[in-house]
């Protein structure tokens, strides 16, 4: 059957920061088969999931595909492990409670982040101290540039701190059909997330066993990050900045209550959103476009944000906290069109 194009779609819906805008042509990509059948357009080229980390700043001039690949195989790898293959449409938190729910450990402290598992290495989504890296075996993509499919292994994605060859060297040049974790049925968990420590012992969880660690994530989530179906948002806006050992303990000496982690590379974390707290921001709207009220690294729409409201906003919170810390913040998600350079 042929693929059907949607032509002049509305993409509001379509992203969790919900801008209005429209794109050229939207095509719902259920099978791999289809992109070999596709047929060829000069158009720009845009693969979507679920839109939690893409903010749309304006109309899109070409193709969208909207990735629904739907499956989950598990084989048995060695004793302690088992090899869980899952189509890159799957909701990244089913799939998270699905795998806790069934001896298949490894995902707890990723509960609730929204999306598809498609999108989880474009990123390298991290949580609560945990990384898709520690568990990503491989994945597999269509690749544009042999128009074939390839498996490329977890070394080969290049992950580090929210980011992949998928979003620098290989921009736009993959995607992804389906991601294979590498999960364990012994259950170790890591809680050596300050928050997640904390809110287990208050909660006399600890050791938590799988289902409370994943719930007490979920819990703690709740409390801290708007639900994007009430409130439109697209998570953390900007990355934490990661530095030099010797520029971030110059400014710790500068600012020594600002929370910093230490990285595997040596390097050091700095709280991106403690930043931004503290130069008064929480709360702060241009028009409908705001810092939300319980945690300064996530801005909101409103409801009715225009794309120039959403871009004065951030470019101020950029100017304050390199007026302050000497520091360039860079947006996390995705925005598109791509207003930034380095976006
Ligand atoms: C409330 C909230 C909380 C969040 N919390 C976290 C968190 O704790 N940790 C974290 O890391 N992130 C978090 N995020 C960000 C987001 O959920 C993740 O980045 C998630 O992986 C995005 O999935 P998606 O399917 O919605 O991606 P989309 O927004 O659809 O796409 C994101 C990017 O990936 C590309 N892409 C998507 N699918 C594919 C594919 N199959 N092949 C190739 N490229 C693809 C898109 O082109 C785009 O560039 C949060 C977001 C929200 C709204």
């Amino acid at each position: 059957m042929a693929t059907a194009i949607i032509h002049d779609a509305d993409l509001s819906a379509l992203s969790t920061f919900r801008l209005p805008a429209r794109a050229r042509e939207l095509i719902e990509l259920t099978a791999p088969e289809q992109l070999t059948e596709l047929p060829a357009s000069e158009l720009p080229l845009l693969v979507l999931g679920g839109g939690s980390n893409t903010v749309f700043l304006g109309d899109w001039p070409g193709r969208i595909l909207l990735n629904r690949l739907t499956g989950v195989d598990i084989q048995p790898l060695d004793p302690d492990h088992s090899l869980v293959q899952v189509g890159a449409g799957e909701s990244w938190h089913r799939l998270v409670m699905h795998c806790t729910c069934n001896g298949l450990h490894g995902l707890e402290n990723l509960a609730m982040i929204p999306g598809s598992v498609g999108a989880a290495p474009i990123q390298n989504i991290g949580a609560y101290g945990v990384e898709l890296s520690q568990v990503l075996d491989s994945v597999t993509a269509w690749d544009w540039q042999q128009r074939g499919v390839v498996r490329l292994s977890v070394a080969d994605c290049q992950l580090s701190y929210r980011d992949s060859r998928f979003k620098s060297a290989d921009r736009d040049r993959f995607l992804i059909l389906t991601v294979s974790l590498r999960l364990s049925h012994r259950f170790e968990p890591s809680t050596s997330y300050d928050s997640l420590t904390a809110e287990l012992a208050r909660r006399h969880l600890a050791p938590p066993g799988p289902r409370q660690l994943a719930a007490t994530v979920m819990r703690l989530r709740r409390h801290r990050l708007p639900d994007p179906a009430r409130l439109a948002n697209a998570g953390s806006f900007f990355k934490n900045p990661v530095l030099a050992t010797a520029a971030a303990e110059a400014l710790l000496s500068e600012f020594p209550r600002m929370p910093h982690w230490q990285m595997p590379d040596g390097r050091t974390k700095l709280a991106a959103g403690w930043m931004i707290e503290r130069l008064g921001f929480r709360g702060y709207r241009i028009g409908d476009a705001g810092v939300y009220q319980h945690h300064a690294l996530v801005l909101v729409n409103h409801g009715q944000a225009s794309s120039d409201q959403l871009l004065d906003l951030v470019g101020r919170i950029q100017g304050a906290v390199d007026d302050e810390y000497g520091i360039a913040l860079e947006p996390e998600p995705n925005l598109v069109p791509r207003p930034l350079p380095g976006n």
